[in-house]
């Protein structure tokens, strides 16, 4: 008898990776283990050079992990206190805890709701707000491409540029994605990558990347990353933190890079098999002109908020899990209300990212998903409504 046993559908699934990779895996952790070079071993300067190889960015720059490397590059352009920080509210907590962190003020942008991203219009009327209470300097844009769909970048580093303003991508759902067969990585001044374990690269632990093209950033970034050390070791030239990537993670890492291009395609073929399910059901994510997205997470708009708990609760019967990114818009954090009464006193409504907070709902997405399972997830999913 063949075994007619469904196969278990996970939200994320690094065993099926793991298992094409583990003996190269072990292989490289062995050489580290023989050699005792855990900290800017050879395969952090390797893994950088496959970075900007695989992204088209002229540098990388390895670090500990997507929050540190929005850090570090804000820190470079010497971000803090009177700053205002332009940036969605409808993203994960650390695109805004950073500006935070450093003094800085974040200001709340709504995002349009076909894309998820930042509304442009919106930016533009809260940079003219924050020029005219004058209180804080408009400083820099923190776009996020969520879910893997690159935000608008020719438009945002139009806004950057006419305002004097750094652009920096936080790019840490969308590694792989481009514009116009671009990668991201190349558009904004800067873009910050996490390799957390479930993003489209990811470590066995943290790690992150900055992408720039920029060689003066770049160098700063080493720096910074390296307690603001100077050309030798005990030249301390500026404030930095330990903000380096293990040689490990990077090992690990090497190991993954050769199989992302063909993950990517297993993604966005699966984001098809949905899409064609789910239409008409569902809200499921367009196309976008010349957009080519990571496909970094698949989240659909349920038509009202009254049915989610069911539709979850239909998936959970059937084996098929399910998760809320993000339950709350930023400002309605309570980290966050302060620095947002703060940011505007005349702050406008954010709407969209409200709304979307209740009808939100991520479906399991990973390469190694097969048709079968997407058809089970989608019947379920379809059951609850
Ligand atoms: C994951 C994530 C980060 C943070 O990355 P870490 O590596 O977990 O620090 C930042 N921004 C967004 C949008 C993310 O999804």
């Amino acid at each position: 008898m063949p075994d007619t046993t469904p196969r278990p559908i996970n939200l994320f699934d690094m065993k099926a990776q793991q298992a094409l990779i583990r003996p190269e895996i072990d292989r490289r952790i062995a050489a580290i283990l023989d050699s005792g070079a855990f900290i800017n071993g050879p395969d952090v300067a390797e893994l950088e050079a496959m970075l900007a190889g695989f992204s088209g960015a002229k540098h990388a720059v390895g670090v500990s992990s997507g929050t540190d490397a929005l850090q570090i590059a804000m820190m470079a352009e010497g971000i803090g206190r009177g700053d205002a920080v332009f940036l969605p509210a409808f993203t994960y907590t650390a695109t805004a805890e950073v500006p935070l962190v450093l003094g800085a003020t974040p200001v709340f942008v709504d995002v349009a709701e076909d894309s998820f991203n930042i509304d442009l219009g919106d930016l533009k009327r809260r940079i003219a707000l924050v020029k005219a209470e004058g209180r804080l300097r408009p400083r820099a844009v923190v776009g996020v491409d969520l879910f893997g769909r690159p935000a608008d970048w020719p438009a945002i580093q139009e806004i950057c540029r006419a305002e004097g303003m750094f652009a920096l991508d936080d790019a840490a759902q969308a590694f792989g994605a481009s514009l116009d067969g671009k990668r991201l990585g190349q558009w904004a001044d800067a873009a910050a990558l996490s390799f957390y374990p479930t993003k489209t690269l990811g470590c066995y632990g943290d790690g992150g990347a900055i992408l720039t093209n920029d060689g003066d950033r770049a160098e700063l970034y080493r720096s910074l990353r390296t307690h603001g050390e100077g050309k030798t070791r005990y030249a301390v030239e500026r404030t930095g933190m330990n903000g380096r990537l293990d040689t490990i993670q990077a090992a690990i890492l090497l190991c993954k890079l050769p199989l992302l291009e063909q993950e990517l395609k297993n993604r966005a073929r699966i984001a098809g098999w949905y899409a064609e399910r789910l239409r008409g059901h569902v809200a499921v994510p367009g196309e976008q002109d010349g957009a080519t997205s990571a496909w970094g997470l698949y989240s659909v708009l349920l038509p009202d908020a009254g049915r989610r708990e069911r539709v979850q609760a239909a998936m959970k019967e059937r084996g098929v899990p399910s998760a809320i990114y993000y339950p709350k818009p930023l400002h309605h954090q309570p980290a966050y209300a302060g620095a947002h009464a703060e940011g505007l006193r005349q702050a406008p409504p954010l709407p969209v990212s409200e709304a979307l907070c209740g009808r939100i709902l991520a479906l399991p997405m990973h390469p190694y998903l097969d048709e079968a399972q997407v058809a089970r997830v989608c019947e379920a999913l379809i059951a609850g409504l």
